[in-house]
């Protein structure tokens, strides 16, 4: 007998078992051992039934009588008198039509359930029910939720546990002993047990505890390795061109701000070191992200490296093949753009020009790294939006030289000091923390639907003085299940009504890349002064001479995404404005009126995150992989706790393979957090 036992070898697993543990993703003993209960009900407390109040609760009664009636389409509802020698209550199920077989006869049982008062009386709805004289599995303890994977049920998961206690108690302890010890954890067979067979809250805590510093140090441990190997590589070397970097500079049509002065001088600090870059430009919207990644790439084309440049869309990688030709040409600094939209000759052309170091810098969306897709000396490497990237597809694009190229992750999605330390623990952090110069702060307002016909002489307003505007709407077409806004409905609505005189746009993730570049073109050039859009628009596109962007539905979306559709304006010395538009007059909730109070993308992250939790906001968003069960990405104490150990772990140079289980884990981790 030993953990990696297929779950068929247990006592009870039958082939129809056993699918339904597979289809969990629940394969072996370990596996199982190791699935955690999601939640509690506390059912440890007996009461006598006349006792009982509304609420969840145990009794322990016979049957006195038990009916089953057939109701609409096949429906089923039981029903029982229960008694318990104090009193007489009513029971309920439905769609249970084996629980009438089940209770007949004189038998004990435990029934678990809510009290309440439903169908005018009160009643046990959908009680679980176990024989007193069986073990109880799922009455008559504090009872553990497992996530209904597939449907796996929890009476089942909770069955199994049973049977395969006894292997819970010989688990090994991942963690080398001295830890457990100075950190007062708690052994980890004693913490599995008290999770699946709680004996009080106390004992659930302990064990949580327990897991989570597992979780956490096993996350830090890696990135500190990450860190470690990647110290080991040898990169290009890139050395610092003054004049080149001067001339870029001189040649903008605008002052650098201090942070971003500071970001590249870091970069070019990078460049100059044995070891490749591994860093995160982390800026808000309309900070000036793009500028400095073309500053670095004009320092790597002077002493003849590529960069490549990767977003994820194809209307922002074409916008950025425009401003960095704008920005690099004159210096005969050459741009090519690559997207899907690049066929036949002209990408057998741009292939050879890559191959050929004919192009310098090469922009593009993932058609970047395709393997055809071959470069002569490529040293830079840009990702652009980075969280919306694979590891998987930044590492493809990293290998596309012979040595690691320097790498640039840029990101407007602000995250909170503690939480960058856990989700990119390896890199080093560049913060673009200043505006531009001359920008005023967005006026936003939330704007009640009633009063539409103002707001659109607001927008008229605006267009009236030469500006242009933003209206975002979250479906593309009407939809008959809801009531959300389409711009196609819009679009339709608009031209014929409030802006007839006036010209508009319509931009959706539905139409063909050409036809979306045409209309992002029209945009950019003025011609338009409407683009009615879905949230396509939402990262990176810059039209410094839109002012005043209109969000319908405003409620339906993330705090994060109405941020970075707010930064599509304010990107010019012209004032601003950003108009959410509720779905209803009720009042707006404490997170919308956050948004009209700031402007600031890390105060409106930690809001967020106070209000929301980090799972919500980066767990699944970023690393959803991570897979994380017990420990949550913003705890800073648990955070400084285990990066203390993870860095002694390092430092001590101990020997992870000596730790089988701990080892799969780190590398796993590994893989999944490393950028290059
Ligand atoms: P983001 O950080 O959101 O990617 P962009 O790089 O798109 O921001 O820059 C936003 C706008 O600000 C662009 O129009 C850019 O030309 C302009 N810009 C960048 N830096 C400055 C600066 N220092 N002063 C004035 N305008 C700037
Ligand atoms: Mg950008």
């Amino acid at each position: 007998m030993n953990l990696q036992m297929p779950l068929e070898a247990v006592k009870g697993v039958g082939e129809k078992t056993a699918e339904q543990l597979h289809a969990a993703g629940l394969d072996t003993v370990y596996d199982l051992i190791t699935f955690l209960p999601r939640a509690y009900e506390d059912f440890s407390e007996v009461v006598a039934i006349a006792d009982i109040r509304p609420g969840k609760h145990t009794i322990k009664a016979h049957c006195e009588k038990v009916e089953i009636k057939r109701v609409r389409r096949g429906m089923t509802v039981t029903t029982a008198v229960l008694s318990d020698g104090t009193a007489k209550l009513n029971a309920v199920w439905f769609n249970q039509p084996y629980r009438a077989a089940q209770l007949k006869g004189d038998d004990e049982y435990y029934f678990s359930g809510t009290y309440e008062f439903s169908y005018n009386r009160y009643q046990l709805t959908n009680p679980s029910a176990e024989k007193v004289s069986d073990m109880p599995v799922s009455t008559d303890r504090i009872v553990p939720i497992y996530r209904a994977i597939k449907g796996l049920k929890s009476q089942l998961v909770r069955k199994l546990l049973i049977e395969l206690r006894p292997f819970v108690r010989i688990l090994p302890d991942p963690l080398p002993a001295d830890i457990v010890t100075s950190q007062n954890l708690l052994p980890y067979a004693e913490a599995l047990l008290a999770l699946h067979f709680p004996k009080d809250a106390r004992d659930i805590e302990r064990a949580r505890d327990r897991l989570a510093f597992d979780e956490m140090f096993d996350l830090l441990l890696a990135a500190e390795l990450n860190k470690q190997s990647h110290a080991q590589l040898t990169g290009w070397h890139i050395p610092f061109d003054k004049k080149a970097v001067q001339e870029f500079v001189a040649g903008l049509p605008f002052q650098l701000t201090d942070a971003q002065r500071r970001a590249a001088w870091e970069i070019i600090q990078d460049f100059e070191r044995e070891i490749p870059m591994n860093r995160l430009l982390q800026g808000d919207v309309g900070s000036g992200k793009t500028v400095v990644a073309g500053l670095a790439a004009r320092q790597a084309a002077s002493v003849g490296f590529q960069s490549a440049i990767m977003a994820p869309t194809e209307i922002l990688a074409s916008q950025h093949a425009e401003t960095l030709t704008n920005l690099l040409q004159p210096f005969g600094v050459s741009v090519g753009l690559l997207t899907g939209s690049v066929k036949g000759k002209a990408r057998q052309e741009l292939y050879k020009q890559i191959a050929s170091g004919g192009v310098d810098v090469v922009v593009g969306t993932h058609a970047l790294i395709q393997d055809a897709v071959e470069f002569h000396r490529l040293g830079f490497v840009v990702i652009d939006e980075q969280h919306r990237f694979g590891v998987a597809q930044r590492q493809q694009l990293l290998h596309k030289s012979e040595r690691m190229p320097h790498l640039l992750a840029m990101t407007a999605t602000p995250i909170p000091r503690s939480l960058a330390l856990t989700v990119y623990g390896e890199l080093d952090i560049s913060v673009l923390n200043e505006r531009p110069k001359g920008r005023k702060p967005i006026l936003t307002k939330l704007w009640s639907p009633n009063s539409r016909s103002q707001l659109y002489d607001l927008i008229e307003e605006q267009l009236a003085k030469g500006r242009q505007a933003y209206v975002i709407c979250s479906l593309i077409d009407d939809n008959a299940d809801n009531e959300l806004k389409s711009v196609q409905a819009e679009y339709k609505k608009l031209r014929v009504g409030p802006f007839k005189h006036r010209q508009i746009g319509l931009l959706h993730g539905k139409l063909k890349p050409a036809e979306k570049e045409a209309v992002m073109a029209d945009f950019a050039s003025g011609k338009t002064d409407i683009l009615v859009s879905t949230t396509v628009v939402e990262v990176g596109v810059d039209v410094p001479n839109a002012t005043v962007i209109m969000i319908e539905n405003a409620d339906r979306f993330g705090l994060a995404q109405l941020h970075q559709l707010r930064g599509r304006v304010g990107r010019s010395e012209h004032q601003s404005y950003c108009y959410l538009v509720m779905s209803d007059s009720k009042a707006p909730s404490k997170r919308l009126r956050e948004i009209e109070k700031s402007n600031d993308g890390f105060y409106l992250a930690q809001v967020d995150l106070d209000l929301r939790g980090p799972g919500e906001i980066y767990g699944r968003a970023q690393h959803g992989d991570l897979n994380l069960q017990v420990a949550t990405l913003g705890d800073t104490k648990l955070i400084a706790r285990a990066q203390r150990e993870a860095k002694d772990f390092v430092a001590a140079k101990r020997d992870l393979l000596q730790y089988k289980q701990l080892a799969n884990q780190v590398e796993r981790y590994q893989r999944l957090t490393k950028l290059n």
